[in-house]
């Protein structure tokens, strides 16, 4: 089950389990939006890999408890920025090698 992070981990702006902004990675690194396109240039600083949007966790329980009122999302902030220079050296290393070879 995904954690749900509750803030990206570069800029700590607050990602709620019902924000449109969140983004994950493979292994569920969770950054704003903005700093997977700006800083980040969709390469996760922690994995190698590429980010997609966060579905948003349904606050109603629709079908069978599975709804944020059982499982909300994770109070663990993970403040870890990068260092925009040598992520820029990662990531272009990494983007030289295709998607699906990586
Ligand atoms: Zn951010
Ligand atoms: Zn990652």
């Amino acid at each position: 089950m995904l954690e749900l992070r509750p803030t990206c981990e570069h800029c700590n702006k607050a990602l709620p389990p019902d924000s449109l902004e969140a983004r994950i990675c493979s292994y569920e690194c969770t950054f704003c939006a903005e700093c997977v396109e700006n800083v980040l240039l969709n390469v996760c600083p922690n994995c190698g890999s590429g980010f997609v949007p966060r579905p948003v966790r349904p606050s109603t329980n629709w079908n069978g408890d599975n709804f944020l009122g059982k499982d909300p999302g994770s109070v663990q902030v993970r403040h870890k920025p990068v260092d925009p220079q040598v992520h820029q050296r990662f990531s272009a290393a990494i983007k030289t090698i295709p998607p699906h070879q990586r």
